[in-house]
């Protein structure tokens, strides 16, 4: 029977730790990529560690070509670019390396192409850089949508600590976020009978438990700290594959980052409103929100509207507004849906605007 068939799409590789990125040239030869590959990278990141990347393919013997994005805020047309380079040079595997938008532009494009994708983040800022899901503007949804997990992760430390610490505390905020994600995801199960996994749901929120209790070590230059992040954000994308959709690790706190992105005119990073978003959501779960709100601001990321330059008066429409943005996504939200009034109580009782 067609519905007890469960897929799930995993990492093969995953290679977390300083000057890991050196493994890539073996890496690939394990794998059977020995004749053509394709870096997709940013500008700036490129230098940082595309570079090293083409070099060290190079002197296994491959052909190996680089794919420069190089607007700031990516969209469907860079995805169209990258689709064509593949069509183009066709490479056994498309490498990625740089942020979350170039990991994801190398995703979606990669999926569509039908090829391989190996993941190189430079940065933590979010649980992107190990699941198959990406988000990207001019996409249908304001959400993110299903691609490809990549066949192979390498996390190096060394590159990621040397990022703005700005990326790693946003980080912090979308595994904490699994808090709520989890409730919401057990909450939609018990009302509406939707498919909810205890282990995979258990994965997710062990993300948050590792933020939560390990919290003393995360601080700019904790080679020990970003370790525990990487961890945490690569079980983030595993529940994901395992679970074949964002649902453990997206709920009420990312409906309202979602709908931040839309209304505010400078949203801030997805992980720093989802931090901010799990502070109010945890308070309507009847959850220990001072926990979040305290471990956030020990690891140095936002919990204010103030400190992500936001006007109240957006936080309070995001609230109102969120559960429109997926309307088939039953959370907290559905449950108890925030008038303009009450949005504004749970902001300023949560400490998020004065
Ligand atoms: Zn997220």
């Amino acid at each position: 029977m067609r519905s007890h068939v469960h897929r799930m799409q995993l990492p093969r590789e995953i290679i977390v730790g300083s000057g890991s990125l050196d493994l890539i040239g073996s890496l690939c030869m394990d794998m059977g990529f020995t004749k053509r590959a394709l870096i997709i990278s940013g500008k700036r990141t490129f230098e940082v560690a595309g570079r090293r990347v083409k070099d060290i393919l190079q002197s296994e013997g491959l052909k190996v070509d680089e794919h420069i994005i190089s607007s700031s805020a990516p969209t469907i047309d860079d995805v169209e670019s990258s689709e064509n380079k593949i069509r183009l040079l066709k490479p056994q595997v498309v490498i990625g390396v740089g942020g979350g938008a170039k990991i994801d532009i190398a995703k979606v494009s990669s999926a569509r192409q039908n090829i391989p994708f190996i993941s190189i983040p430079t940065t933590a800022s979010h649980d992107g850089i190990a699941s198959p899901f990406a988000s990207l503007k001019g996409l249908s949804k304001p959400y993110s949508v299903m691609a490809q997990s990549p066949i192979a992760v390498i996390a190096d430390t060394k590159i990621i600590i040397e990022s703005p610490y700005r990326f790693t505390a946003s980080g912090c905020g979308d595994a904490i976020a699994k808090l709520t994600s989890t409730r919401d995801w057990k909450l939609a199960h018990e009302r509406t009978n939707e498919y909810y996994a205890q282990y995979t749901a258990s994965i997710a929120l062990m993300s948050a438990h590792h933020i939560i209790e390990n919290s003393h070590l995360i601080r700019p230059n904790s080679e020990e700290g970003l370790r525990v992040l990487l961890e945490a954000l690569i079980s983030c994308g595993i529940a994901m594959g395992i679970a074949g959709s964002s649902r453990p690790c997206s709920g009420s706190e990312h409906l309202f980052s979602h709908a931040l992105d839309l209304i505010a005119p400078r949203p801030a990073l997805h992980g720093e409103q989802c931090g901010i978003g799990t502070i109010m959501m945890a308070y309507l779960h009847g959850l220990d929100w001072n926990l979040v709100r305290n471990t956030l601001q020990r690891i140095g990321a936002p919990v204010t509207a103030e400190e992500i330059g936001i006007e109240p008066e957006y936080i309070v429409e995001a609230l109102v507004k969120a559960p429109t943005i997926r309307p088939e996504r039953y959370t907290i939200l559905s449950e108890k849906p925030l008038t303009y009034e009450r949005a504004r109580e749970l902001a300023r009782e949560t400490g998020v605007i004065s």
